[in-house]
């Protein structure tokens, strides 16, 4: 954590749901709390110090849940890093249409998966993320039995996640991996801690150098070098983070 608060340019990149805000049943409503806001505030205002969401989210609704405006100095990383906003000054990669008709692909997967309840299924820029989180245990594995089926007819060469109560499948195989990559090179970081709680996570934490840091949020097998139990001590870990590179900056 020293040698992380004192290198030349830093980049803090953090997935959203479940390592900024607390996870919750119906996604729009996830907001991180006080203590997060403030801690990547403070960091993101400091010289040479980058603050990104890296999120599965797609851009317009991370950059919503997060509360973070088009003017604001914190990078974004949406569909898994497909879709990137970094800051005037910094490399911009644009994101191509879809070659995929997503909107008929869903609709007929939304019909097959009509039959359960408290299963939806979420259009995203390049595919799809079907819910079972309000779903019972036999609803969910029955959902994904549907999906894992409607894939193999249908989505050839797709990436399949799973996630926490999620499975989705997109046409675009970026990963947090690439995400991280991108952002590295675009605010030319010399180090970078990545933090996250889920499987699509795991990605980036196993392409960190050696200087960064890899925080694991929760339970699960990890790469990570560090465990935080939520993202309420997330918050306290970046918080510790904030005024140590502050001190730094300013000796
Ligand atoms: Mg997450």
């Amino acid at each position: 954590m020293q040698s992380l608060a004192r290198t030349p340019v830093l980049l803090v990149a953090l997935d959203f749901d479940g390592t900024l805000a607390p996870l919750v049943d119906v996604p729009s409503e996830a907001r991180m709390g006080g203590r997060a806001r403030a801690a990547i505030d403070q960091l993101a205002a400091l010289p040479d110090t980058h603050v990104a969401l890296v999120s599965g989210r797609m851009l317009a609704d991370l950059r919503l849940v997060s509360e973070t405006p088009p003017d604001s100095r914190i990078l974004l990383a949406g569909s898994h890093g497909a879709q990137l906003h970094v800051p005037a000054g910094h490399e911009v990669a644009h994101d191509a249409p879809p070659s995929a008709d997503i909107a008929t692909l869903s609709a007929d997967l939304a019909d097959q998966l009509s039959i359960l309840e408290n299963v939806w299924v979420e259009r995203k820029p390049y595919g799809f993320v079907v819910h079972t989180r309000l779903a019972d245990e036999r609803g969910a594995t029955r959902a994904h039995a549907i999906v894992d089926g409607f894939a193999r007819e249908r989505l050839q060469g797709w990436r399949r996640r799973g996630g926490h109560d999620v499975v989705e499948y997109s046409e675009r195989p970026e990963g947090k991996d690439g995400a991280i990559r991108a952002l590295r090179d675009a605010v030319g970081a010399t180090a970078v801690l990545f933090a996250g709680d889920d499987e699509t996570d795991e990605d980036a934490l196993r392409a960190l150098q050696p200087g960064d840091l890899g925080v694991r949020v929760g339970s699960g097998v990890t790469a990570a070098t560090m465990r935080v139990e939520n993202a309420t001590e997330m918050a306290e870990l970046l918080s510790r983070l904030a005024e140590l590179r502050t001190r730094n900056l300013s000796s």
